[in-house]
């Protein structure tokens, strides 16, 4: 069977558990000896059709760092695609030449439509306002490492709530523990109905003392019909000192990233910014979802 990566759905706690003990034995490596060879020979392929800084390159630095080569197309308009190659087309292209497809679409259901025929495993980077997996599993891992446990805390989910791909993920990853969930978001960016009954509040005052981590997200601008519409709602929370010092001492600030002026810079010096940290993690966990699927 094909090991895809397509949803959190087809995860749970004791996968989860045993995928963060190998990212964490890989933090272990990469902070001793920089990586290792275990996917020595192996090639795997960037396919991404939407803009991306962190997860490309956290993808293609965690391939590096395992031992393997990486073909980067992460530029599609360069590729057969401007001369109207499907998206199967391609897929069964580059499964000539990689074992494993990392895969950024902007439709929502393109890493399952691509799964449906290849061979190697697809890996879902990112489809449209989908879902974010390998996201979620570093942002959780992240709440791990920086909170110590993940039962019992309040988590609160701040901005574009209707769009962003990562909250989606992050919720339902967070639905498997004992987890309080509070949505802040405008009415028009609250969490799509499929994500269960949120309470959504519009004003981040009632939240920011009660938790334990604040998960902040950009207005998703490339989801908007226009300009107008999403100029309406950018800049409805603007995390700056003054609002990160009104939080728990022991509290945590992420963000999937890009930040478009959620967070000012002057809360990167503040011990609850963690969202370098949180990039970073990336690059451990998505080197311990290549080894697992390219395991045979
Ligand atoms: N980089 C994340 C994503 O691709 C978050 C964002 O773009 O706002 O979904």
């Amino acid at each position: 069977m094909t090991k895809h990566i397509l949803s959190i759905d087809q995860f749970t706690r004791k996968d989860i558990e045993k995928l963060f003990k190998r990212a964490e034995h890989f933090k272990a490596i990469v902070e001793k000896d920089g990586g290792t060879d275990l996917l020595k020979g192996h090639v795997s392929a960037n396919l991404f059709y939407e803009p991306s800084t962190r997860t490309s390159s956290s993808f293609a630095a965690a391939m590096y760092r395992l031992g393997g080569n990486v073909i980067p197309i992460n530029d599609v308009q360069y590729s057969s695609v401007s001369k109207g190659e499907t998206l199967e087309d391609t897929v069964r292209t580059l499964e000539q030449y990689a074992d494993v497809i990392v895969l950024r679409h902007p439709d929502v259901g393109a890493a399952k439509r691509a799964a449906g025929v290849a061979s190697v495993p697809i890996i879902n980077a990112g489809d449209g306002v989908g879902e974010h997996p390998t996201q979620a599993l570093l942002d959780l891992f992240t709440i791990f490492e920086e909170q110590g446990r993940v039962d019992g805390l309040s988590v609160a989910m701040l901005g574009d709530l209707k769009n962003g791909r990562t909250v989606h993920s992050l919720a339902k990853l967070l639905a498997l523990y004992d987890v309080e969930l509070l949505a802040v978001a405008p009415n028009e960016l609250a969490f799509p109905p499929e994500y269960g009954k949120v309470k959504t509040y519009e004003s981040l005052d009632k939240v920011i003392d009660k938790a334990d981590v604040l998960y902040v997200t950009r207005v998703q601008k490339e989801r908007f019909a226009s300009l107008e519409e999403y100029e309406k709602v950018q800049g409805s929370y603007i995390i700056d000192g003054d609002v990160a010092n009104k939080m728990k001492k022991s509290a945590s600030i992420m963000h999937p990233l890009p930040r478009v002026g959620e967070i000012h810079f002057d809360v990167d010096a503040n011990p609850r910014a963690a969202y370098f940290r949180q990039m970073r993690n990336g690059l451990y966990v998505r080197m311990a979802l290549l080894e697992q699927v390219q395991a045979n």
